[in-house]
C-alpha cells in the first residue's frame, strides 16, 4: 500500500463532506475512552469499551454468511451485536464501530440492521453512511491521524497498524481527510 502524501490545502475536510449533526457527540466519546484507559497509544479497545459502557448491548462473535460483516438486532430488551468471527480482527473492530453508530444514532427508528460491504458510499443510505462515518471517526480520529503524519508515519500500512484497522479503512479515512495516497512506497 502506498505512502501518505502531503495534505493539499484545497482538500480540506469540510469541503469533502458535511458532518452529520448527530455525530457531534463522537469526539467526546473518543475523549472519554481515552481518559478512561480504553485507548492504548492510538488503538481503541472498542470491544471492551462497548461491553463496559453500554449495558444493553450484548456482543456475540459468530460465523455469518461471508458477505455479512455484522448485525444489530433488538431482542428481549437487549441489543444483540453480532460480528462475523470469520472476518479479520481489524474488520471485526470496524464492524463494532459501525454497529455502535447504528445503536447510538438509529435505534429509535430501526430495530434490526444487517451489514455487508463497507466503503461503497454511492449505493448506501444516509444511515449506512452515517454509521460508517461514526466507525471511521471513532477508530481513526482526525487529530490522531494528523499527529501520526507529523510524527513521521509515512505509509498507510504503518498507520493502519497504529489504529488497528484494515488497510482499506485507513486509506478511505486518509483520503477523506484530504491526504493524497501515492501508489508506490
Ligand atoms: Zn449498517
Amino acid at each position: 500500500m502506498g505512502a501518505i502524501g502531503n495534505k493539499p490545502k484545497k482538500f480540506r475536510t469540510a469541503e469533502i463532506y458535511d458532518e452529520p449533526e448527530m455525530l457531534a457527540d463522537l469526539d467526546s466519546i473518543r475523549k472519554q475512552a481515552k481518559e478512561e484507559g480504553y485507548v492504548d497509544s492510538f488503538k481503541l479497545d472498542i470491544e471492551k469499551f462497548i461491553k463496559d459502557k453500554y449495558q444493553d448491548i450484548k456482543i456475540q462473535k459468530v460465523a455469518l454468511a461471508s458477505e455479512v460483516s455484522g448485525k444489530l438486532e433488538y431482542k428481549d430488551g437487549v441489543w444483540v451485536m453480532s460480528v462475523n468471527v470469520q472476518h479479520p480482527e481489524v474488520r471485526q473492530r470496524y464492524t463494532l464501530g459501525h454497529e455502535l453508530g447504528h445503536y447510538l444514532n438509529h435505534r429509535d427508528s430501526i430495530k434490526s440492521f444487517e451489514d455487508t460491504v463497507y466503503f461503497r458510499s454511492k449505493q448506501r443510505s444516509s444511515m449506512e453512511y452515517m454509521a460508517d462515518q461514526f466507525a471511521a471517526r471513532l477508530l481513526m480520529p482526525e487529530n490522531d491521524v494528523n499527529e501520526l503524519v507529523k510524527s513521521g508515519v509515512k505509509t498507510v500500512k504503518e498507520m493502519s497498524l497504529k489504529f488497528g484497522v484494515s488497510l482499506e479503512a485507513m486509506k478511505y479515512r486518509l483520503e477523506q481527510l484530504g491526504y493524497g495516497i501515492k501508489k508506490s512506497e
